[in-house]
């Protein structure tokens, strides 16, 4: 057993000061705030939780920073998807593992907690009947990194609204519902410590009601279940040219969006979608970054936030692998957006650092369906310990500082 005397912590209710906790197999045993410093104890700064990662593709932190430049006509996020597609039609089992273990353990060292792999290359390269090695190639990875993951295999089966049929370079992510079905049972049997599956869809340009609800029919009605939606203008459009509806409302009418669900991006929303979000308890996983990246669109936080919406953070393309920025990115989008400041806070929280830091969380261990991420008896001991200079600073400036000034430094640690 491990005893550590923390000056300041970030528990699920806030700040306190003086906490002594106990450690054992990476277990906290004991958390007690207002404490008096025991012999044997270890010293720590300001010490915050690690973050779930929600939304992952970890293949595509391969390409990171290679898409930087003009090509013919006028780059976007589809421009930026053929590259990417080439890079997921290259890929096979050992490169695979490597980029995903290098990626995962970067995570780690960045102060994640778990991450979310939404995964959908799926057929071997070097024989297209298998499409299972990659899914295990990818929990392997994890477990050899310690990093808790829930691994969501992907049904993709389009490529547009209305079943249009996929393109050549698409084949690799295809599978059927009786293939994915299969995939999922099959995985259930492979799972280590710390692993998880959950449903995926890839969105609703790939994948139809039908196969959706012939999915939902089969596999347990418990576990998370993730979906790109509203990412991009054109899949709106798409939506209501085929379905008569923007996806987010269609979704809705079809199937009981629940707290199980989570919902990546929908950066395009009207005032009805964002009510319909907030009001059924799912999960919007924004992921800043690579939504600044690629041209993406900003996510209304303030009208879902007025409505107490949940919300969670992912890396998506891994254009960096820092969950300080991508909550920078978020607040200073908002910024941008609304012309105003201290969007991403509230009167119980007026830090926006701290607010953000304890939204991501509780959204994150709903959406990725692992508790214990909290700093609280029989959660992970799985932090960040910050460090400044200013011995003056109270701990939520210290957080705001790492944040928004970089002049805190930060280190990952398991206790
Ligand atoms: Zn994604």
């Amino acid at each position: 057993m491990n005893s550590y005397f923390l000056q300041s912590a970030l528990l699920s209710t806030g700040w306190q000061l003086n906490v002594r906790v106990t450690v054992e197999g990476g277990v906290f045993q004991s958390i007690e705030p207002n404490a008096k410093k025991q012999a044997g104890d270890q010293d720590l700064k300001h010490v915050i939780p690690a973050l779930p990662n929600v939304h992952s593709h970890v293949f595509q932190r391969a390409m990171a920073g290679l898409s930087e430049y003009k090509g013919s006509g006028q780059d976007s996020f589809w421009s930026w998807r053929d590259l990417m597609y080439r890079l997921a039609n290259e890929l096979d089992a050992e490169s695979l593992y490597q980029v995903a273990r290098d990626c995962y353990a970067e995570m780690r060292q960045a102060g994640y907690a778990s991450v979310c792999e939404f995964h959908y290359v799926h057929r071997n390269k070097d024989n297209p009947d298998d499409f299972s090695t990659y899914s295990e190639v990818i929990l392997k990875a994890a477990a050899d990194v310690g990093l808790p993951i829930t691994f969501l295999p992907v049904l993709y089966a389009f490529a547009g609204v209305g079943e249009l049929p996929l393109n050549p370079e698409q084949k690799r992510f295809e599978l059927s519902v009786d293939e994915y079905v299969e995939l999922f049972q099959h995985l259930q049997g492979k799972l280590s410590k710390k692993q998880q599956l959950g449903i995926c869809f890839h969105s609703i340009r790939a994948v139809s009601k039908d196969q959706m609800q012939a999915v939902l029919d089969v596999l347990p009605s418990d576990v998370p279940v993730h979906i790109h939606i509203a990412e991009q203008q054109a899949e709106i459009d798409q939506a209501i040219e085929q379905l008569g509806k923007r996806p987010v409302a269609w979704l809705f009418d079809n199937f009981d969006v629940n707290e199980h669900w989570s919902l990546v991006h929908a950066t395009h929303l009207d005032d009805t979608e964002v009510k319909l979000i907030a009001e059924s308890g799912a999960v919007v996983v924004i992921c800043p970054l690579t939504e600044a990246n690629l041209g993406d669109g900003i996510f209304p936080m303030p009208e879902f936030k007025a409505l107490n919406g949940n919300w969670a953070i992912g890396s998506d393309s891994h254009i960096e692998i820092k969950p300080q920025q991508e909550l920078k990115m978020l607040e200073y989008s908002q910024r941008l957006r609304y012309q105003q400041r201290n969007i991403c806070c509230d009167v119980s929280q007026p830090h926006v650092g701290t607010w953000m830091w304890l939204q991501a969380l509780f959204g994150g261990q709903q959406a990725s369906g692992l508790g214990g991420i909290e700093i609280r008896k029989g959660g992970y001991a799985q932090v960040l310990e910050l460090y400044s200079n200013d011995v003056s600073k109270q701990a939520e400036e210290v957080l705001d500082d790492w944040i928004f000034s970089d002049r805190t430094t930060a280190v990952a640690k398991t206790l």
